[in-house]
């Protein structure tokens, strides 16, 4: 019997900070595309119901109850104001944001830890909301999505978010987010598909995906860790197809780069993966083989996937019980100080 089940990719929104977000971006990008309109169609499919994103109380507590789940640290889900172009405005939602998420947490702080949004745009505001949300809020790191309207975070402009976290004793989450128009273009539409077929090709269907799990090999390959040593990043859905190649970048990026470790040494120390909900058993034991225990953290997704079998899954998987309880909860606690 699993002892206690933290989980780490648990989402919330507001409805009025998303609303202040899709009204910013629809007034930039303009009216009714039919781009607009796939994304729509592909936003039905993925997304949850504003009952169950929106809730952080009875709702949200009840199904923790009837899946196991103790504690949840939340991060915001789709419509983050992170990227908000109107710097001004990023700055304010996403402080806002972190305040209200402080206030759940205050009501049950033994059910719920967070996350905070920041505005990753303007990086010095962006280090000093990563310091109050983490010194004054009690939130336990960041959770940052996809890229920076296209810029990837190795980029050295970036490095002092990284360093901050560093320095707080906090990590970093690198969450999956919609990738640039030209690369979802280019790699998952055809004409032998539906359109909205492709925009699932290109996001939760597969391309954020590579695109997340890129972006911390970018990371690893920029020498972060070399000048970062203790610097923590944690990556959802198995390591976001990363771990399934460690060997191959070894051998073959490794000999390019000019780094003191080996790609999958700073793999093996440095990220944190978790299964974002993907209870599967094989995928399981692969990330236990080939990251080990020690590296990995318990995740749902709630409510982007809503699946009772959070602690069932754990506890009827084919693993040392040892293992189990890294996984549940003792990694979670020590890496996030709960
Ligand atoms: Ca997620």
């Amino acid at each position: 019997m699993i002892k206690k089940i933290i989980t780490i990719e648990e989402h919330f929104t507001l409805r009025e900070i998303s609303k202040r977000v899709i009204d910013f971006n629809t007034k930039q990008i303009g009216g009714n595309s039919s781009a607009n309109g796939i994304q729509k169609e592909l936003m039905a499919l993925v997304l949850p119901t504003p009952d169950d994103i929106e809730d952080v109380g009875e709702r949200r507590i009840k199904f923790m109850d009837e899946s196991g789940i103790d504690m949840q640290l939340l991060s915001y889900g789709g419509s983050s104001p992170q990227n908000v172009a109107d710097i001004a405005l990023a700055i304010e939602l996403c402080k806002e944001a972190n305040n209200e998420l402080a206030d759940f947490i205050k009501q049950r702080p033994a059910r719920f830890g967070g996350f905070a949004v920041l505005p990753v745009m303007d990086v010095n505001a962006a280090c000093e909301e990563l310091e109050r949300a983490v010194n004054e809020l009690g939130l336990r790191g960041a959770m940052i999505s996809g890229t920076c309207n296209g810029r990837f975070f190795d980029e050295p402009a970036f490095f002092p978010i990284f360093s901050k976290a560093e320095v707080l004793g906090v990590p970093i989450y690198m969450h999956p987010a919609i990738i640039p128009k030209a690369i979802a273009e280019h790699y998952y539409q055809s004409e032998n598909w539906p359109a909205v077929a492709g925009a699932m090709f290109a996001s939760a269907g597969y391309g954020w995906h590579l695109d997340s799990g890129i972006g911390i090999l970018r990371l690893i390959a920029s020498a972060i860790f070399d000048k970062l040593p203790d610097l923590k990043i944690i990556s959802g859905h198995w390591g976001e197809l990363v771990p399934f190649f460690l060997n191959r970048l070894d051998d073959q990026l490794g000999k390019t780069l000019q780094l003191d470790r080996k790609i999958s040494d700073y793999y093996r120390s440095n990220i944190y993966i978790t299964p974002s909900g993907l209870f599967s058993e094989s995928q399981l034991q692969f990330a236990i083989s080939e990251v080990g225990a020690d590296q990995i953290i318990y995740s749902g997704d709630y409510p982007f996937l809503i699946d009772k079998r959070t602690k069932s899954f754990l506890e009827n998987a084919s693993i040392s019980n040892e293992a189990k309880e890294k996984i549940a909860y003792k990694n979670a606690e020590k890496l996030l100080r709960l």
